[in-house]
């Protein structure tokens, strides 16, 4: 633990100096949470020196844990109260993840074809936070990330983007290796991950026992260690991102807090992840006829591709993600414990709004048929197979 944070002082001495304006991408997951507070207690110290101006940028997503997401109402307390700037940051209402799957009508998000979130959710409104800061500041910022690779990725010198592998957290290493090129950004963004060498146990040892006391700054981090499986989150290894994230296999950070009985009330939770596998299914969704041109163009690569969410099928799944937030927050009430927010009363408005005015997204119209309609197949030569069987030949 001493040698990890030894080496961490060592990096910041050594680029920490070399800019005035320094910035943390914070979204409340553990390694950005340790990378927070673990600086702060740095500079309060004196072990390094503090920049002219530093700001702590907070992605919110509002698709936190919410043992994560009252942590870091907390923290930001604390920070406000030591004189730091805290930006929330978030995308804008119709960007976001409920809105736009439920409203918009886009499917979920997933591995393959339709990774729009994290880009959407975290990368685009950051970057737009940053462009708003850097007008007010002169020469480049040092934007401090949480990304932790482990020992074995100092060897090797790589920084993985990948954030639905185990141990790791969605949008550090996009914040890492996107931002530095943005446009708007390039030349004035230098990017700094002051955490890459520790392993999980020692950000674990940190936030449970090391920043509560109050000679490391008496930090409201214990919860999220606890979050992530206190004493065994090494073997747990947990990934930290949104609550029911369609792109991990497993949702071992929500498992590891429905398993501590304070929080056994969110049990409900863990309908939101076979909920959104379900909305990728062809009946909750439109799929285009035949083969599209592209502007004119050549034959897009995958004909009768299947494309967003019916109306019934939006209605239906804001029915059930109420559901869920009306059932934990029952339990809420009656055990004395936080509520949550799921779908607050401006996004439930502006979901109903956006069906009502019969929102598609981009390239659909709304009268293509159902992804379950038999229809001939057409491929992308333009060849079609006509159907064998079926009524629609009669
Ligand atoms: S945690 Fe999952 S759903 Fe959330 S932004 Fe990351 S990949 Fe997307």
């Amino acid at each position: 633990m001493t040698e990890s944070i030894e080496l961490t002082v060592q990096s910041m001495q050594a680029y920490g100096p070399a800019h005035d304006h320094w910035g943390i991408a914070w979204s409340g997951g553990k390694d950005s949470s340790a990378t927070l507070t673990l600086i702060m207690w740095l500079i309060d110290s004196g072990k390094i020196a503090a920049p002219k101006t530093l700001t702590v940028f907070y992605a919110d997503t509002r698709q936190e844990l919410p043992p994560l997401a009252i942590a870091a109402e907390q923290i930001m307390d604390e920070l406000r109260e030591r004189g730091i700037a805290v930006e929330v940051v978030r995308a804008p209402l119709d960007k976001w993840f409920m809105v736009y799957i439920l409203g918009r009508g886009v499917p979920p998000p997933n591995n393959n074809t339709l990774r729009w979130c994290t880009r959407q959710i975290k990368i685009d409104p950051m970057e737009q936070a940053l462009r708003d800061r850097l007008d007010q500041l002169d020469g480049q910022i040092l934007m401090i990330t949480g990304v932790r690779q482990g020992e074995s990725a100092i060897r090797d010198r790589r920084i993985e983007m990948s954030c639905s592998k185990d141990g790791a957290e969605c949008g550090q290493g996009w914040y890492q290796q996107v931002l530095p090129n943005a446009k708007g950004l390039r030349g004035r963004i230098a990017t700094l991950a002051p955490l890459l060498h520790w392993r999980v146990c020692h950000v674990w040892e940190w936030l449970k026992h090391w920043a509560p006391r109050a000679e490391f700054g008496d930090w409201s981090t214990a919860m999220i260690a606890d979050a992530y499986g206190g004493d065994e989150a090494e073997e747990i290894n947990a990934r930290t991102g949104c609550i029911g994230c369609p792109l991990a296999q497993e949702e071992k950070a929500l498992e590891t807090v429905l398993a501590l009985p304070t929080w056994s009330y969110l049990a409900p939770l863990r309908g939101l992840k076979p909920l959104w596998r379900e909305l990728r299914e062809p009946q909750h969704r439109l799929k285009k006829a035949g083969a599209e041109r592209l502007k004119g163009g050549p034959i897009a690569k995958n004909p009768q591709r299947m494309g967003p969410l019916t109306f019934d099928a939006r209605l239906m799944a804001l029915d059930r993600v109420l559901g869920i937030q009306a059932q934990c927050n029952a339990s809420a009430r009656y055990l004395g414990r936080p509520a949550i927010s799921l779908i607050n009363a401006e996004e439930e408005a502006r979901i109903r709004e956006l069906i009502a005015l019969e929102t598609w997204p981009q390239g659909w119209d709304g009268d293509e048929p159902t992804g379950d309609t038999v229809m001939e197949v057409v491929y992308q030569n333009g060849a079609v197979q006509p159907l064998l069987f079926g009524e629609e030949r009669a």
